[in-house]
C-alpha cells in the first residue's frame, strides 16, 4: 500500500459504482489534505486559544419537527459567546439515506442545507452511516443512481472526500470515515479501511509528535453504553463500534492526540485511559436527541462545546440548546 502526500488540493469524486465502491472511495478519498481556516477577528476564550462546537447525529427529515429543532441548535451555536471558531459535525446529518429512495436522500439533504445555510461560521463534516445512501439489505435506491453510496456526501459535504484533515491555530484536527461496507450483511461496518490508515499515518507523520490532534469518528472506537445499560458482558454489533479500532489507536497512540470525538449512539459518554498520551474519547450526545422524539435517558438535545487552549489542552462541555417542545 503506498503512502498519499499530504496535498492541500481537493480531489473531485468521480461516480462510484457498487461494486467498485470500496476501492473507489479509498481512491478518491485518500488523497487530500486541506490546510486550515486561520480566521481573524473572532473572539477567543479567555485561555488565549479558541472554541468549535461538536453537533454530531443530527437526522433532519421533515417529521417530528426536526427542521426547527436544528433551526434553534443553529441559532444557539450562533449566540455563543466568545464565538466558536467553526462547526465540526460527527455524522447523521441526515435521519436516513441508507433504506430510503433517492426522491427521499435528495429531499433530506434539501432540508439539511436550507437549515445549515443559517450558520454563521465555516464547518467540517464527518459521515455517519446513515448519510450513505442504500447500504441495506432493502435498500431502495440503485447503485447506478447518484444518491447511491458516499459519492454525493463526499461532493457535496466532505470537499471532494469522506475523510479529512486540517489546521487550525495550533491544534490539528483529523475527520475520519468509520462506516465500511459489510459483505457479510448488505449493510454497514464500523472500519477505518487500509487506505484511511495508510493516509492517517502520513498524515500524522507530517504534522509530527508535539502537535495537539483532534479526531472525529461517527462511529466510536470504544462505548462502555451497552455494559452499562444492559449487561457487562454484552459486546458490540458490528456496526456498534469500530471494529478494528484498537489498530487505528495504535498508530494515534504514538502522536499527541488529546482527543477522539464520535457520535453514533446518542448518548453522552466519555472515556478516559491513563495511558498513550491520555487520550480522552467522548461521545458528545445527538442534535436530535432521541431521533427527535425527546432527551435519550434523560439527556437533553445539545451539542459540544470544545475549548482548544493556548498550552494544547482542551475541555470539553455538553450543552442543551433548549429545544421547544411541541
Ligand atoms: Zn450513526
Amino acid at each position: 500500500m503506498s503512502v498519499f502526500p499530504p496535498r492541500k488540493t481537493n480531489v473531485s469524486a468521480s461516480p462510484v459504482s457498487r461494486r467498485s465502491l470500496l476501492t473507489r472511495v479509498a481512491a478518491f478519498t485518500g488523497l487530500w489534505s486541506v490546510s486550515g481556516v486561520e480566521k481573524s477577528g473572532a473572539k477567543q476564550p479567555a485561555s488565549g486559544g479558541f472554541s468549535f462546537a461538536f453537533l454530531t447525529d443530527i437526522h433532519i427529515d421533515r417529521h417530528r419537527e426536526a427542521p426547527r429543532g436544528v433551526r434553534e441548535c443553529i441559532s444557539a451555536v450562533n449566540a455563543l459567546a466568545p464565538s466558536v471558531e467553526f462547526v465540526l459535525t460527527g455524522g447523521d446529518l441526515i435521519m436516513d439515506a441508507l433504506a430510503v429512495d433517492a426522491g427521499s436522500i435528495r429531499e433530506q439533504w434539501h432540508l439539511f442545507d436550507e437549515e445549515w445555510k443559517n450558520l454563521r461560521v465555516k464547518s467540517y463534516h464527518t459521515i455517519g452511516n446513515h448519510d450513505i445512501g442504500g447500504w441495506a439489505k432493502d435498500a431502495k435506491v440503485a447503485a447506478s443512481e447518484p444518491e447511491y453510496g458516499k459519492e454525493l456526501f463526499a461532493r457535496r459535504y466532505g470537499n471532494g472526500g469522506t475523510y479529512q484533515s486540517f489546521d487550525h491555530l495550533g491544534w490539528h484536527f483529523i475527520v475520519l470515515d468509520s462506516v465500511a461496507y459489510d459483505e457479510t450483511t448488505g449493510g454497514y461496518q464500523g472500519w477505518i479501511d487500509d487506505a484511511q490508515l495508510e493516509w492517517l499515518k502520513a498524515d500524522l507523520l507530517r504534522v509530527g509528535k508535539t502537535t495537539p490532534v483532534i479526531v472525529s469518528t461517527h462511529i466510536p472506537f470504544f462505548s462502555v453504553w451497552g455494559q452499562y445499560t444492559a449487561d457487562p458482558r454484552k459486546g458490540e454489533s458490528r456496526g456498534g463500534v469500530v471494529g478494528n479500532a484498537h489498530l487505528v489507536r495504535k498508530v494515534l497512540s504514538d502522536y499527541n492526540v488529546k482527543l477522539v470525538l464520535c457520535g453514533h449512539g446518542h448518548v453522552s459518554e466519555r472515556i478516559e485511559l491513563s495511558h498513550h498520551n491520555r487520550t480522552t474519547y467522548i461521545q458528545g450526545g445527538a442534535v436530535s436527541g432521541m431521533w427527535w422524539k425527546g432527551p435519550v435517558h434523560g439527556n437533553p438535545e445539545g451539542f459540544g462545546l470544545v475549548s482548544c487552549h493556548a498550552d494544547g489542552n482542551f475541555t470539553y462541555e455538553y450543552q442543551s440548546y433548549n429545544r421547544t417542545r411541541a
